[in-house]
């Protein structure tokens, strides 16, 4: 009577040629070329690292990964809208309570403004838990300093050595990630007790605040389900610190297994990384966790299709997120013809409007700003592509704080270049501040609602 145990090593041996074919495939994306990537001073420093870092306790849960894909099948099909909001980069000094308190209580306001106003569940994603790798324009800074690529690299001190890459970085990066996530856990469940009166009181001294009391006072039940999930989701950049855990999923999107990333429930791939031909590409090809490309303005129709094919070859609503970043002159001519061209295909994918990183702008003492009417205009640009073309806008990613910062021009209070430098506080990116962020949501409920 071996029957039993005959048939454990055969599935044992399944596995194992399973988990093997996975792990080629994984190498075989990561030969490929990779742009974006710190040269580490000591590899074999490096290597130990990583090494370490694959056995790494988890930092999401793969249910909840899952739980994300289901609801962000949702949005696809035109029954959700998802709202992703947080720092550009987050640092480590900035993982306190205070701080994400401060960016998970705006993002659920936020969520709840838009769902009232659109009358659908909003999907709530922070940038966050892991979004301390960026990609850089150039590789040396105004000082002639090789450039800040974020705390999860360098430091962004202005000396050469704390500028060096250190791989150490990776490991307090992913100790950082683990306890903001558990702090997120509770932290999103616990702001917004009385969501109407925050919502109100959040407008009370904003210059013009009162022209958003009607939309306000129709603030009624949310659609939402009950769960008070919230989901991170940060870039996919540095590839050593990606690919290290990740591991063969207990669930898939298609016929093969996949691997899960336990990093995340969301990765996306930015807009200097999107090479169809490069790693980023082919590592999100073996992800199970959903995922997103961002699209900037040189993006052709039929890269979008490829992307779409690619990422989703299997035809999962919700699998592929594109995130259009067009800027505000020319979202309504480059936009078009991609949404019709994947609509073509028959995917279902999830339609985001970032509308921040293609309206960045220099100010004349040299800080990155952005202004609050072109962030407005791509937005309705956005909804107006859509809204023609029938398809859904499934939703926003904002680059926002919670925090009463000065990095972003206009808004209510109509804040100027000079104003810029009371509280520009930004690793990165200029955000919208506390203000600016409600007054947008109100901009955008009034937009789902006309
Ligand atoms: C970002 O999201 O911070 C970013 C760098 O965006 P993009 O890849 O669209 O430029
Ligand atoms: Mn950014």
């Amino acid at each position: 009577m071996t029957h039993s145990s005959g048939a454990a090593p055969g599935e044992a041996r399944v596995r194992a040629a399973r988990e093997q074919r996975l792990a080629d495939r994984l190498a075989a994306a990561l030969a490929r070329p990779t742009a974006q990537q710190p040269e580490w001073p000591d590899p074999a420093r490096a290597r130990t690292v990583v090494a370490r870092l694959r056995a790494s306790p988890p930092i999401v849960t793969e249910s909840e990964t899952a739980q994300l894909s289901e609801r962000l099948s949702a949005v696809a099909r035109g029954e959700a809208f998802l709202l992703q909001s947080g720092d550009c980069a987050e640092t480590f000094s900035e993982a306190t309570e205070p701080h994400l308190r401060a960016n998970l209580g705006l993002l659920k306001r936020m969520a709840l403004l838009l769902a009232h106003a659109a009358g659908l569940p909003v999907v709530p994603l922070a940038r966050m838990a892991g979004q301390y790798a960026k990609p850089r324009s150039r590789p040396v800074d105004a000082d002639g300093l090789p450039v800040y690529r974020g705390d999860m690299v360098n430091s962004a001190v202005r000396t050469l050595a704390a500028r060096s890459p250190d791989p150490e970085r990776m490991l307090r990066a992913h100790g950082h990630a683990a306890r903001v996530m558990a702090l997120a856990r509770t932290v999103y469940a616990q702001e917004l007790a009385d969501p109407c009166t925050g919502i109100l009181s959040y407008l009370q001294g904003v210059p013009g605040g009162d022209r958003f009391a009607r939309t306000a006072e129709r603030i009624g039940p949310d659609p939402s389900p009950r769960s008070e999930q919230i989901y991170v989701g940060h870039e996919m950049l540095l590839l050593d610190y990606e690919c290290a855990p990740l591991h063969t999923a207990g669930f898939t999107t298609g016929p093969e297994p996949l691997l899960a990333s336990p990093l995340a429930h969301f990765l996306w791939i930015g807009e200097r990384t999107r090479g169809l031909g490069d790693a980023h590409l082919a590592v999100a090809e073996l992800l199970a966790n959903p995922v997103g490309v961002k699209i900037g303005p040189s993006t052709t129709p039929e890269q979008a299709v490829e992307y779409v094919r690619r990422l989703d070859p299997h035809g999962t609503p919700g699998r592929l997120t594109l995130i259009s970043r067009m800027g505000h002159a020319l979202v309504r001519e480059v936009l078009p013809p991609i949404v019709e061209k994947v609509t073509a295909t028959g995917h279902q994918v999830v339609w985001q409007c970032d509308p921040m990183h293609g309206n960045s702008r220099t100010t004349a003492d040299g800080r990155k700003t952005r202004h609050f009417d072109d962030i407005v205009a791509e937005i309705s640009g956005f909804f107006e592509v859509h809204r023609t073309l029938g398809t859904h806008p499934g939703g926003l990613h904002l680059e926002a704080t919670g925090e009463d910062v000065t990095e972003c021009l206009g808004g209510a209070r109509g804040l100027r270049e000079d104003d810029l430098s009371a509280r520009y506080r930004t690793a990165c990116d200029p955000r919208l501040n506390a203000e600016q962020s409600m007054e947008l949501a109100f901009t955008v409920a009034e937009l789902l609602t006309a």
